[in-house]
């Protein structure tokens, strides 16, 4: 096991926690001004659009890079305070490759991990982390026939040893397919339970919306939002309707709606997209329909989705091309 100072791993205290922190090159800030506050056992994830300045923040995080100004504290430690690196050995990292010697199985790549974090090789340890990861039955293997998931998984496996309270893991779903996606993120949602507090970045709002319970969302930079996503969509949800009807009531619907004056702003297949002022609800869009025979199917106001926040919070003008939404990693 890594070892623990008692005070900070018994502390329900932030395992990290950022104050003020920004980074220049030259004249381009890249992290500019960003505070927040990593809660104890939860999945965090950083978003934002490639440039964002994601992965040096957490280079920052880790003393790869060196801020130009701001605090950061790790496990109870200021960054660049006497011995302030002696808590990395309670956290584990992963930016962008995974830490894997190709020469070296599995087993044998956590093996190594284990002298250098302990000093000593706990089998124990690594048959339990290649059950966490899935690779017991590949566990002997080289990982140079690995599949990128698997790859992926192996890295995370080499961030678990020691038992950390903290990893930080960059983008570990780029290049995955949908199944390898969703088995990261089943893993880092069984991290807190464990003990370890995940900081995890990402671009893929799907991946990010499902695996973290809190998120931190940049754009160039700065943070544009952070909090739950139910705290990130509150006050979001926007005043449109769809009213969908029967095949043969549509001619009339789309009478009435106008006849009423109300906004019809699209209509896809039997269903209608209102905008209507803000005092009409969807009970008088139900009477309004019924007084003239009509009866909806359903009428529903659609709630807004992260992804919707997401690009009011940081779109530039024709800037969609770097966000992803896959349809995909939804378990
Ligand atoms: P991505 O999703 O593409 O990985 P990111 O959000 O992680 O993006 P960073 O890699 O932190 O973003 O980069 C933020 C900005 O800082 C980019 O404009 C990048 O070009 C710039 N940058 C990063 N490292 C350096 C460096 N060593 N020297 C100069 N500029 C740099």
């Amino acid at each position: 096991m890594r070892s623990t100072d008692p005070l900070q791993s018994s502390s329900a205290a932030s395992p990290c926690e950022v104050r003020h922190l920004s980074k220049r090159y030259g004249t381009h800030t890249v992290v500019d001004d960003l505070t927040f506050s990593i809660p104890r056992n939860h999945v965090v994830g950083l978003i934002g659009p490639n440039g964002a300045g994601k992965t040096t923040t957490m280079k920052m995080l880790l003393g790869l890079v060196r801020p130009t100004g701001g605090d950061i504290s790790l496990l109870g430690r200021t960054i660049g305070e006497p011995r302030w690196g002696d808590v990395l050995n309670r956290v584990g990292s992963m930016i962008e490759e995974p830490p894997i010697y190709d020469r070296l199985t599995a087993r044998q790549n956590l093996q190594y991990q284990c002298l250098a974090v302990d000093g000593a090789i706990d089998d124990a340890e690594v048959d339990e982390l290649l059950r966490l990861v899935d690779l017991a039955h590949r566990a002997d293997d080289r990982p140079r026939g690995y599949s990128l998931g698997m790859r992926q998984r192996l890295g995370i496996a080499i961030t678990l040893v020691g038992q950390p309270d903290l990893v930080i893991l960059d983008e570990p779903g780029n290049g995955l397919d949908p199944a390898g996606i969703i088995e990261i993120r089943q893993l880092m949602g069984r991290l807190p339970e464990t003990g370890t507090t995940v900081l995890v970045s990402s671009h893929q709002l799907a991946e990010v919306q499902q695996a973290c319970d809190q998120l931190i969302i940049l754009a160039d930079g700065r943070t544009v939002a952070q909090g739950t996503t139910a705290e990130i969509l509150s006050g979001r949800t926007q005043h449109i309707f769809h009213v969908t009807v029967d095949n043969t009531e549509t001619q009339q619907t789309g009478d009435v709606l106008r006849a009423a004056g109300l906004a019809v702003t699209e209509q896809i297949g039997t269903t209608f997209v209102i905008e209507p002022p803000p005092e009409v609800g969807g009970r008088d869009l139900n009477r309004l329909l019924a007084a003239a025979d009509v009866y909806a199917s359903s009428i529903n106001q659609p709630v807004a989705s992260l992804e919707d926040a997401f690009l009011d919070l940081v779109q530039q003008p024709d800037d969609t091309d770097n966000l992803t939404t896959p349809e995909v990693a939804r378990s």
